[in-house]
């Protein structure tokens, strides 16, 4: 090896992280990004939001402009890796080629998991991860198609959103019995299961999908109970599955999902990790889970160049997500788990409204829906620990940092 080289490989928001962050700390050696669709990196929320509009042209936004890149000598290859040599600090190409690194960072991100049903593999059955299959469903959400969702995560809901903008007959099939039952509580499912009904959208709750039919292209969806919900497309958004395969073969350790600790390692010390294919086991924080958020997965990613480039702060951001449907933001702070108290603050039937999730008293996590302001100021009491009065906190009125008992740590 004659030049420290640094290869990240994945090209979504947290390879490209990794590398402008190593410039930003005048790493002088080689930094190369590889992933098999290069191009210039672009980012993904749009995707299944301004995307799928009817009347956006918008193409995708890069993360960087190609001038960046030349400019700060991030060395971009296309192609797929197929083996990590750990042992010798190299990776090898599917096309045969061979690269050493010194350090190596994987971000290779996660896929859509697909239904495994008769017929899922029917043409118009489609799941949405990248630029080519935003505009594969844009493509089929014409005026009065009959568009099938499986599953009511954010992503189903989003493209729910999109299918009834544009005039779709729109059903969404449920496993469970609610929306976003795997991210948030009752009262913030209500409210968007009434927003998208609003819409003329059909929510079936209870639905598990046992087969796709259709003769060469899907003409309907089938639920264990028996019914038939005719579809002319089917978006399916059943979360995803991380990208572990390659970690897995090079003896790394993982567990649904790359393990890493807060300095984004993996268990070989010259190997990091970040982004949707990481677990993250941060026991102080009381983490230990896959995060799937590009907040993280950029916060994951500037902690590994750090550690890296021997700067010693961890970046402690507190996990924090989003999605819009039908105009309405919803935005969560912190991990909340099904055992907290409930705050609802303001009327859960109004937006804006908001929902606290209270942990011995302190805020643990919140979500907001359309207050950027709770948001804000919720975000910085999770980070303080603190307390919260909970009178106060149901009261629109009272501004939400003002609703503290008392604050455990570094105050607000
Ligand atoms: P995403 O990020 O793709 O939106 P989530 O995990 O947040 O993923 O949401 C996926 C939703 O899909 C969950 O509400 C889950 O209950 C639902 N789901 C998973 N498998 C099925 C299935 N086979 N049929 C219907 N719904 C499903």
């Amino acid at each position: 090896m004659t030049e420290s080289s640094i290869l990240i490989i994945g090209a979504g928001h947290a390879g490209v992280q990794t590398a402008v962050r190593l410039r930003e700390l005048d790493w002088s050696g080689r930094v190369v990004l590889i992933d098999p669709d290069i191009g210039t990196p672009y980012e993904r929320p749009p995707l299944s939001k301004e995307l799928l509009k009817l009347d956006t042209t918008e193409e995708v936004i890069p993360l960087r402009k190609d001038t960046f890149y030349e400019g700060q000598a991030i060395e971009r290859i296309s192609g797929t890796v197929s083996a990590i040599d750990a042992v010798n600090h190299a990776v090898e190409l599917a096309d045969g080629t061979r690269l050493d690194y010194t350090t190596l960072m994987l971000a290779p991100g996660s896929q859509a998991r697909k239904l495994t049903c008769p017929g899922s593999d029917l043409p118009g059955v489609l799941s949405l991860k990248t630029r080519e299959d935003a505009r594969g469903i844009k493509a089929v959400l014409t005026r009065g198609a009959r568009i099938a969702i499986v599953g009511a995560g954010y992503i189903g809901l989003e493209v729910a959103a999109a299918a009834a903008a544009a005039g779709c007959e729109t059903t969404i099939l449920e496993f469970q019995d609610r929306v976003m039952s795997r991210v948030t509580s009752e009262p913030v499912s209500r409210f968007f299961e009434g927003l998208h009904a609003e819409q003329g959208t059909s929510l079936v709750f209870g639905a598990a999908v046992t087969e796709i039919t259709g003769d060469g292209k899907v003409e309907g969806v089938v639920t264990a109970d028996g019914q038939t919900y005719a579809a002319d497309a089917v978006v399916v958004g059943i979360g995803v599955v991380p990208m572990h395969a390659l970690a897995t073969e090079a003896g790394l350790k993982a567990e649904d999902g790359i393990i890493v600790d807060a300095d984004s390692r993996t268990s070989d010390p010259d190997i990091y990790a970040a982004g949707d294919a990481t677990r993250l086991v941060w026991p102080e924080a009381g983490i230990n889970r896959r995060l799937e958020s590009i907040q993280s997965a950029v916060a994951q990613a500037v902690n590994a160049a750090n550690h890296i480039m021997g700067v010693t702060t961890t970046k402690r951001e507190v996990p924090w997500f989003w999605t819009v449907q039908h105009g309405v933001r919803l935005q969560t702070a912190g991990l909340r788990t099904p055992e907290d108290d409930i705050v609802v603050r303001g009327d859960a039937q109004t937006a804006p409204f908001s929902v606290l999730y209270l942990r011995d008293g302190k805020l643990a996590a919140i979500d907001t829906i359309g207050s950027l302001k709770d948001f804000t100021a919720g975000k910085k009491l999770i980070a303080a620990a603190a307390a919260i009065d909970q009178d106060a906190a149901r009261d629109m009125n009272i501004k939400l940092s003002e609703a503290v008992r008392e604050l455990a740590s570094e105050a607000q």
